[in-house]
């Protein structure tokens, strides 16, 4: 069999949410038991989002190979528990590289280099590059933007071109619309979705599928208004409601029956009914929890809880996991002060330091630890947030008042985090860090032992800086172990605090592992930790 492709782009507005619409119809196909695969294009010139402030366009999304990725990559893998790659998501940025090294390399046999055929031809070439690697039956295609931005144009091109080089049964586009309520005369309005489906039939796409997010039913008659205009069948119009949670939108979109029409375009069989056990079973003790807890988020990027998606989708799983709801309540590090930490960290029951880069909000981020160690209450630091919790422990226990990292401070005497060393001579900041996956060895009977049940895992990086093994032996003097290091590079990867009910840092980035079939262990065990607490 061809390997299918289908195509999602987006209309009216941003953020409708294409990344969930395409993770949930993955999901969907996944579960009749086809291999399913999404990549994203994103039509920005960054050539990975590794550089991007998070204000810009909220977490930065590691795969196991090291690809700083947009955020809804985090989205796939959460939804389908199958590992993305570098391959998944690719940028305007990429693509221009890429035709830019070939060109120098003389490539094009001295042609002027174009849009077109030139940076079409490479999106091409890259959005069949998964299929024809032949792993994947069906390729699902997030295009990012909206339908109508200039910088859309080319990918939209594309697209008309794959679906004009393909067999009508191996290509599909569905198209991502608003229908806006307008409250005062209490109707929906299909308007702005026509003007969008018109938009890209000037472009030479017609949309096979229309998906409609909506605050209201979809009547009949409105579907059938919609189909008409639109040039679609009646049952390919879907109607996508509001509902709690993302992760309610893959039986939403069973019940819409979006993924029979996606099979019956495609010419494929239906194969079983889905299997969504596991799913449901997830939902089902999601939305009936038994117990509930608040964790502090402290970050600095905080007004934009995007910054840290994996992180509460984390909770959401491990959380299901434990029948606990955990109320996740955003602290702004630059407002933690030893007099404001009372009162700002007093009522929680965990609380997690979060990963980060430079020195804004840092003091906060130590104060808080402190605070945890002291009332012993379960702590759980990522990335910058084990470096300040050594940081910390190194200033208040060991009594090293002028400890940091050189990150912050480049002649501190007490450097217990200090730049790794394959790292002191790289100076260009795109994808230079230490990325990706890496082995940890755990050491037995630690905390980090009993989370995880086994002492090796592998988990992903995003760091230049590292614990300072000089410095080892007097943090376990006073209590501070280090229980997971890197076999080949002996780098510390967990530190713990022995003599505290749960008080953990890890410099990878666990979140980016957790999903719904599969959360955290660390997630998990610092939920129930949580929960002890919150009885005392
Ligand atoms: N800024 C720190 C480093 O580069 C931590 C990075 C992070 O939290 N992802 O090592």
């Amino acid at each position: 069999m061809n390997p299918k492709y289908i195509f999602v782009t987006g209309g009216v507005t941003s953020s409708l949410g294409k990344g969930i619409i395409a993770a949930s119809l993955a999901k969907l196909l996944q579960s009749r038991g086809y291999s399913v695969t999404i990549q994203k294009f994103d039509p920005y010139i960054n050539v990975d989002p590794g550089t991007l402030n998070p204000y810009e366009h909220g977490e930065c999304y590691v795969t196991e190979d090291g690809a700083e990725t947009d955020l809804d990559l985090g989205h796939y893998e959460r939804f389908l528990n199958v590992p993305t790659s570098q391959a998944n998501n690719v940028t305007t940025g990429r693509i221009y590289q890429s035709v830019i090294q070939k060109e120098r390399d003389g490539a094009f046999l001295g042609k002027t280099v174009q849009v077109i055929p030139h940076i079409t031809d490479e999106i091409k070439y890259r959005m069949k590059l998964l299929g024809d690697s032949r792993k994947f039956e069906i390729i699902i295609t997030e295009i990012g933007g909206t339908v109508g931005d200039i910088e859309s144009l080319p990918y939209i091109e594309a697209v008309r071109q794959l679906n004009w080089e393909m067999k009508d049964e191996d290509v599909l586009v569905i198209h991502l619309t608003l229908l806006p309520y307008l409250s005062s005369t209490k109707e929906l309005k299909t308007k702005p979705t026509q003007h969008s489906v018109k938009m890209l039939l000037e472009s030479g796409l017609q949309p096979d599928i229309l998906v409609c997010r909506t605050e209201h039913p979809i009547n009949k008659e409105i579907k059938k208004k919609i189909a008409l205009f639109c040039n679609v069948d009646l049952n390919a119009v879907i109607e996508a409601i509001d509902v709690k949670t993302i992760y309610d939108v893959p039986m939403m979109m069973l019940k819409e029956k979006l993924d029979k029409t996606v099979l019956s375009k495609l010419k494929l069989s239906a194969k079983n009914e889905p299997d969504l056990i596991k799913w449901v079973n997830f939902l089902t003790k999601y939305k009936n929890p038994k117990h509930e807890i608040k964790i502090g988020l402290i970050g600095k990027y905080v007004e934009l809880p995007d910054a840290y998606k994996s992180i509460a989708e984390a909770f959401i799983h491990a959380g299901s996991h434990n029948e606990c709801k955990v109320n996740l309540e955003y602290i702004h590090s630059e407002l933690i002060t030893d007099e404001s930490a009372e009162h700002k960290l007093g009522n929680l029951d965990g609380i997690l330091v979060a990963p980060g880069f430079g020195d804004r909000g840092i003091e906060g981020k130590i104060t808080a630890i402190k605070y945890a160690r002291m009332h012993k209450i379960p702590f759980l630091g990522i990335c910058l947030g084990m470096q300040m919790a050594v940081i910390e422990f190194a200033r208040n226990v060991l009594g090293w008042k002028d400890a940091h990292s050189t990150e912050m401070n480049s002649k501190t005497k007490h450097a217990v985090i200090d730049m790794m060393p394959e790292q002191k001579k790289i100076t260009a900041k795109g994808g230079t860090m230490r990325l990706g996956n890496y082995t940890c060895e755990i050491t037995k009977d630690s905390k980090a032992f009993k989370a995880y049940e086994k002492s090796k895992v592998n988990e992903r990086h995003r760091h230049r800086f590292e614990f300072n093994n000089i410095f080892l032996k007097d943090f376990s003097s006073k209590g501070m172990l280090v229980t997971g290091i890197n076999p080949e590079t002996k780098l510390g990867e967990i530190v713990e605090i022995a003599n505290h009910p749960f008080f953990i840092g890890v410099q990878f980035h666990p979140e980016y592992k957790s999903t719904v079939l599969n959360p955290h262990p660390l997630f998990i065990k610092f939920v129930k930790s949580a929960m002890d607490y919150s009885k005392n």
